[in-house]
């Protein structure tokens, strides 16, 4: 009839030598000589201090301790559990506690203390950001949130002795980040327990009233869960299965929850009582399962198969809901012994399994976590795993003062740069982390250290926008490539009008004091001078259109602009085009040439361009136009006249091809799971070529077709993602 719950309720009268009876019990092998020093040492820093309930303080590292004994964890964390207190509330120093205890006790005492500096905000700003901090401050040792738990669960079953206000917040503070993080962690018992004492604190007259209601049918119930248990006994039986059955009311949260939920009050919800079903192994689940679905009528849609598909903290069990013995709806879980250990006492199980030498548990992550050698890796998985519950999707770094930054996974010093300042972004040279250089495209982790280094002279270059993985970053160094190709563009506008006038004996400044050259710029749509060489030189007005309208409204030039001289070049090269066109309809160019429809368009071999490059056209003698990236060398070799704006046609869905040259450390099957990298994509690859570089090192040049941008992008950063490779660039 015992639920087989974890109890956790308030004990006034904890002995040391209860708590040392209670960890032989779990461990007869445990040499529990340093529990004793730990309480010994606790008991004396904390003699004169009192707890608001009028106990002695030590009343309540004792219970917090009995707390980690009930979830199996080890004896540094139990010692851990009767110390955390002295470091905080006694002025004990840490150094102290290191050289009485050791290093991995210390550690745990030192961590807990770091926690309870942590200033949460307020409940108006995001619980992901107080989960943060939480995650980032311990994220070095697991055992210290366990520890943190079974304190701030004594608290709570205390909280009856401090302030109304205290209360609330505390409660609150409880719901918002100790509730996630014990769900996250697995630790259902936990959970369950700070859920009902928040509700108590929160909303009293919630509680209260379904306290109250539960105890009046207590009888009643108590009959009918004893009765439905020996019901479901006895059919498990009749199919020689041994099972375990317990029954219990849910706990008043998951009522409360319910209620909320479907906005119903107590009397009209149904499945308030839960069955659990123990069976000795995977197959009895499933064969228990079958029993109960032909033995009572399954709920449709009730059932969910956790066993297949464990939950992400590692939770198992078979779930359903049956329409009971007495036509009421009742809920029943099915699991094996480990896995209700694993649901009650979730990651704490692994010492529990770890000391007992049982089979290896499914806590994967858990175990990566244990890596104690690696912390680095073992902040930024704990915090990979803990970002799937609250959707952060970010590592937390922190900048040489302390202050937390969190970026994307997979973020640079780079990123990290703009995030601190744009400035800094854009004059960024390189990084340190953890105090070592890194190269720009580092991949920061949860934890590090980054300082920024900057240089006058530095420049954002367009091969930035391949290394960041930030969004923020990415428009930041954009913004600065426009502002840069705005500064060119307007230069050489400028030279190609000046040089232009200057054939018919006169130049910008002259024109300009003209009231009429102010009509041109409404004629072409434009607001300024500034704005009319800038489009001039991005190639979207040409020389002779701009001339064109200044002649029209400059009586005076008129003479001067005679029609065959005004553009006699760009004229032929026109008509030149228009007769090369060939007949192609629109959605066959990739590119889209200014007021030309059916024209032979080519991409430049130098630099071939893919949808989403800045690009220009050329008008070539008798060839269609030439497509090059704005970037591309070539540019700056054309002459202006023949410059025509093209843009990309968004109906064309072909394929275009794009080199990118590879370095990689020379490792054996390499190329193939570059290729792998690439096809997985859907990319297509045209062709590869492999060379051995000196230095063990090895070079490849694929010629891949993409889509856009956008595509290249996505194959470049997977290739980049790959530990062996050391830079990927367009070729
Ligand atoms: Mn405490």
């Amino acid at each position: 009839m015992d639920y087989h719950r974890l109890d956790f309720s308030h004990e006034g009268d904890l002995t040391i030598e209860e708590i040392k009876r209670r960890v032989k019990a779990g461990n007869p092998d445990a040499n529990t000589d340093n529990l004793v020093k730990a309480f010994e040492f606790a008991h004396h820093h904390h003699i004169n201090q009192k707890r608001s309930s009028g106990e002695p303080y030590i009343i309540h590292p004792m219970n917090v301790a009995a707390t980690l004994i009930k979830l199996k964890m080890d004896l540094p964390s139990i010692c851990g559990g009767l110390l955390h207190d002295v470091v905080e509330d006694c002025d004990v120093s840490e150094e102290e506690i290191r050289e009485t205890f050791g290093d991995d006790i210390a550690n745990i005492v030192i961590g807990c203390t770091k926690i309870s500096k942590i200033k949460f905000k307020t409940k108006e700003e995001s619980q992901a950001e107080n989960f943060r901090k939480m995650v980032v401050a311990m994220a070095k040792d697991i055992r210290v949130i366990i520890v943190k738990l079974a304190d701030r669960m004594h608290n709570m079953l205390t909280l009856q002795y401090v302030s109304k206000e205290k209360q609330v917040k505390k409660a609150q503070e409880t719901l918002d980040i100790y509730v996630p993080l014990a769900s996250r962690l697995g630790i259902n018992s936990v959970k369950s327990e700070l859920e009902d004492l928040c509700l108590r604190f929160l909303h009293p007259e919630v509680y209260y009233r379904l306290a109250e209601k539960i105890a009046m049918k207590k009888s009643e119930r108590d009959q009918y869960i004893r009765e439905t248990v020996e019901n479901i006994e006895e059919k498990l039986s009749e199919y020689s299965v041994h099972a375990e059955v317990y029954g219990r009311s849910k706990h008043f949260y998951s009522i409360y929850k319910k209620m909320h939920n479907r906005g119903v009050d107590y009397e009209q919800i149904q499945d308030l009582l839960a069955f659990r079903i123990i069976v000795g192994n995977i197959t009895e689940c499933y064969k228990c399962l079958g029993i109960i679905h032909s033995s009572y009528t399954p709920v449709p849609g009730r059932f969910k198969d956790y066993i297949a598909i464990p939950k992400v903290n590692d939770y198992q069990s078979l779930h359903t809901t049956v329409i009971g013995p007495k036509a009421e709806r009742i809920e029943i879980q099915i699991r094996t012994q480990e896995m209700h250990e694993i649901a009650e006492t979730g990651v704490a199980a692994h010492w529990m399994y770890k000391e007992n030498k049982k089979s290896k548990n499914k806590l994967k992550w858990v175990e990566e976590l244990m890596e104690y050698n690696n912390e680095i890796q073992t902040s930024s998985e704990f915090m990979d795993a803990v970002k799937n519950d609250l959707e952060i999707s970010g590592i937390f770094v922190f900048t040489p003062t302390g202050d937390v930054k969190e970026l994307k996974y997979g973020a640079t010093p780079l990123d990290f740069a703009y995030a601190v300042h744009t400035d800094v972004g854009n004059k960024c040279v390189g990084a340190k982390v953890n105090g070592k250089m890194v190269p720009l495209k580092h991949r920061l982790k949860s934890g590090d250290t980054v300082e920024v280094l900057t240089s006058k002279t530095q420049e954002p270059s367009k091969d930035w926008l391949k290394i960041v993985k930030t969004s923020r970053a990415r428009t930041k160094i954009k913004q600065h490539l426009l502002k840069v190709e705005r500064e060119k563009n307007k230069t050489i506008g400028e030279q190609m009008l000046e040089k232009a006038l200057k054939t018919y004996g006169t130049n910008i400044k002259t024109l300009e004091k003209k009231k009429e050259f102010k009509k041109a710029y409404d004629q072409l749509n434009v607001k300024n001078l500034e704005e009319l060489v800038l489009h001039l030189g991005s190639g979207r007005f040409s020389v002779r259109q701009i001339l064109e309208h200044i002649a029209s409204i400059d009586t005076t030039s008129e003479d001067e602009l005679t029609k065959e001289n005004k553009n006699k070049e760009f004229d032929s090269l026109y008509k030149q085009l228009s007769s090369s066109a060939k007949k192609t309809s629109n959605k066959d160019n990739a590119v889209i040439v200014d007021g030309l429809d059916d024209i032979m368009v080519r991409m430049g071999k130098c630099c071939n361009p893919i949808p989403g490059d800045p690009i220009i056209g050329f008008i070539t003698r008798g060839r269609g136009v030439t497509v090059h990236t704005k970037v591309c060398q070539r540019v700056n070799e054309i002459e202006d006249t023949r410059k025509i704006f093209v843009e990309w046609n968004d109906d064309y869905s072909f394929r275009h091809p794009v080199s990118v040259r590879v370095i990689t450390h020379d490792r054996p099957g390499i190329l193939s799971r570059i290729t792998n990298n690439i096809h997985g994509h859907g990319t297509n690859i045209k062709s590869a070529i492999a060379k051995s570089l000196p230095d063990m090192k090895g070079s490849f040049l694929f010629e891949i077709e993409v889509k856009d941008y956008s595509e290249y992008l996505k194959v470049v950063s997977l290739i980049e993602a790959m530990e062996e490779v050391i830079s990927v660039n367009r070729a």
